[in-house]
């Protein structure tokens, strides 16, 4: 049995937390991990400059919610979960992922998870295990599914490769140059395409 495993930020979605920083207005939450490779630290930073604004889950969640999925994404994963099983593996959290989900018509996500006070503080984060998409996949096929994976990112790189097969989608010019032996596309008609030549 086959099961696609799709990265969220980048494919389906914007990166949520430049689109969020541009929703709310505070530029400092774009750093990313090519600003700051220790995502321990960036976690904190960002959690930090949130506690400082006063904005709990629920404030974020409402502007994540202004945030739309891709043109063409929810069209894509309807007809990707109609021809096959698929599980989108993130290393985003939980309650972010949320109100996107919502929008996705509530696909099944693998992510972390935030820690959240009673009165809606984010006071740390829960990564749920190392190389976090990578292990899934090989969870996965150690019980008998056979994946395929696509992604934009560094971080993708590993199920990518593990798998029967792997994309890499939307990926910048320079992840694209460096891994030349995975085809690469941008177009959600070519990813569907790839995917099902590779399942059938
Ligand atoms: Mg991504």
């Amino acid at each position: 049995m086959n099961v696609v495993c799709l990265d969220l930020e980048g494919v389906l979605v914007p990166e949520i937390w430049i689109a969020f920083a541009e929703e709310s207005g505070i530029p400092e939450l774009k750093r990313t991990t090519r600003d700051e490779p220790d995502y321990g630290k960036l976690m904190e930073y960002r959690l930090g400059i949130l506690r400082e604004r006063g904005l709990g889950l629920k404030e974020i969640q409402e502007t994540i919610a202004k945030i739309d999925p891709m043109p063409g994404a929810k069209a894509f994963l309807d007809e990707l979960r109609a021809y096959t099983q698929v599980i989108i593996i993130s290393d985003t959290f939980e309650q972010f992922a949320k109100p996107l989900m919502e929008k996705l018509g509530w696909p099944t996500i693998f992510c972390n998870t935030l820690e959240v006070a009673a009165d809606g503080e984010i006071t740390g984060f829960r990564m749920r295990c190392p190389e976090s998409k990578l292990t899934t996949v090989r969870a996965l096929q150690s019980c008998g599914f056979e994946t395929v994976a696509a992604g934009d990112s560094f971080n993708d790189l590993g199920m990518i490769k593990a798998s029967k097969a792997g994309f890499l989608f939307k990926s910048p010019d320079s992840i694209k140059a460096d891994n030349p032996d995975l085809p690469a596309f941008d177009e959600y008609g070519e990813l569907m395409a790839a995917i099902r030549e590779a399942v059938d």
